[in-house]
């Protein structure tokens, strides 16, 4: 689709000079041209959306191309690092001039709020793919890792847990009093970049939940080779998710569920001070392998097993 797709590019992608002063030259030449301040790494990470995997094949395109941006800079924010530059790889099966402009804005927009480059990418025709590869910058040896967690650490989340897991079972015809935080938060995620960045140096391992806690968690276990006790009374749940919860009696559902994309760090007790407002402590990092988690008066093991595509 040649000619269409220099048009569709210029059209709906190509529409800001990069920014960023990390960002030399963005798209139309045969490559993108970066600059890293010295004493900075690069923090790459990439991540691709399938119809009827990731979404719905009736998916709001707005809401589309913010999550799609916003998954991808979560996970820069779960290094530490800044985000400065997306390239963005899109198959389509067609082109479809409304969902375009739709897809384009909700990915531009939260681009712009982040200070992101859309600095390249590629168009093709087929089933409806949408792929992202996010750059972020951050201070040489500062990164926050998967493998640190020490014990006696205590565990920390941002925000809320389990209300885009509440969002995508009210998207599926779950009937809920107020759906509006849950489905905003199963739909428009944001990275938490500035939390990211303001635990670099106070944190010790950390990621960002994107299958639920109880998985995302496990992965800092196994590379920190170490255990973890988890409270369920301090984990921090929405009245919603309360409501659902007294509903159904799934206690677990804040833990297993997916999307909420907020970051799971773990840091010494004497940093606690320091931590963002909106950080949680839900439990402890012990030397005792495995996942548990005290619900009442019961201490359960819980299998840490996210959403796995070849399962
Ligand atoms: P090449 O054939 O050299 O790979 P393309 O024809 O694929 O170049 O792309 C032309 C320019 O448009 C390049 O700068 C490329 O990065 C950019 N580009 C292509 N598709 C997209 C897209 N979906 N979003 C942003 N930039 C794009
Ligand atoms: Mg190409």
């Amino acid at each position: 689709m040649a000619l269409a797709e220099f048009d569709l590019i210029s059209r709906y992608f190509a529409v800001h000079a990069p920014q960023h002063p990390n960002n030399q030259l963005g798209i139309g030449d045969d490559c993108a041209l970066l600059n890293l301040p010295v004493g900075y790494q690069l923090a790459v990470t990439t991540d691709t959306m399938v119809e009827n995997v990731h979404f719905f094949a009736d998916a709001d395109p707005y809401l589309l191309g913010h999550k799609l941006l916003a998954v991808n800079l979560s996970d820069l924010a779960a290094m530490g690092a800044e985000p400065f530059a997306v390239t963005l790889a899109l198959t389509l099966p067609a082109v479809d001039a409304s969902w375009l402009q739709a897809f384009s804005s909700g990915f531009m927009a939260l681009a712009r709020r982040f200070n992101v480059d859309l600095m390249g990418g590629d168009t093709t025709s087929g089933p409806l793919t949408l792929t992202v590869q996010a750059m972020g910058s951050v201070p040489q040896g500062r990164a926050l890792l998967r493998s640190q967690a020490k014990v006696g650490d205590l565990i920390f989340v941002t925000g809320m847990l389990g209300d885009a897991g509440l969002g995508l079972k009210i998207a599926q015809g779950f009937q809920c009093g107020d759906a509006e935080l849950p489905l905003s938060r199963f739909n428009q995620p944001l990275p938490r970049i500035a939390e990211g960045m303001a635990l670099r140096g106070i944190a010790h391992a950390c990621i960002d939940i994107s299958d639920g806690v109880a998985s995302d968690l496990g992965h800092i276990l196994k590379r920190s080779q170490v255990g973890a006790c988890l409270q369920w009374s301090q984990l921090p749940l929405s009245a919603q998710v309360l409501h659902y919860i007294k509903q159904s009696g799934d206690w677990q559902m804040p833990l297993t569920a997916g999307d909420d994309y907020e970051l799971c760090f773990t840091a010494p007790a004497e940093v606690q001070s320091q931590l963002p407002a909106n950080c949680h402590c839900i439990g402890v990092i012990e030397a005792d392998p495995g996942l548990r988690i005290q619900h009442g008066d019961n201490l359960q093991t819980i299998e840490a097993k996210g959403f796995e595509h070849f399962s």
